[in-house]
């Protein structure tokens, strides 16, 4: 889900105390966002926090509405020959690890689009 200011139109991932584009403080109505966009930048992660897997891919996912998601893309190789600005890609979810009491804390990610 999206917000999206009524005084402009600008749509955002998270929710907003004021529009970046507008300056106007809501309001601001909650909007479905798409589950597919395009790949725009990526970076392949070789170092990361002491029990973090690496190497893993990180990127920019450029949805329809305007907004640009931040995220790890999983489901394909972390190699630049399987990667490529502009590629389609979709949202799905996941187990990203465990909290203190052992349950599964779920994150999205974006994943190639097959072909
Ligand atoms: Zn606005």
């Amino acid at each position: 889900m999206g917000q999206r200011c009524k005084g402009c139109g600008a749509v955002y991932l998270s929710s907003r105390r004021a529009c970046s584009r507008c300056f106007a403080q809501g309001p601001f109505e909650e909007i479905p966002l798409s589950r597919r966009g395009a790949l725009w930048v990526y970076s392949i992660v070789h170092q990361s926090s002491p029990g973090v897997p690496v190497p893993y891919v990180v990127g920019v996912v450029d949805l329809p509405e305007g907004v640009a998601v931040r995220c790890n893309i999983i489901d394909v190789a972390p190699d630049p020959a399987r990667l490529r600005f502009g590629m389609p890609v979709e949202m799905t979810t996941g187990v990203s690890q465990q909290d203190r009491e052992g349950n599964d804390v779920v994150a999205f990610y974006f994943r190639p689009v097959e072909r």
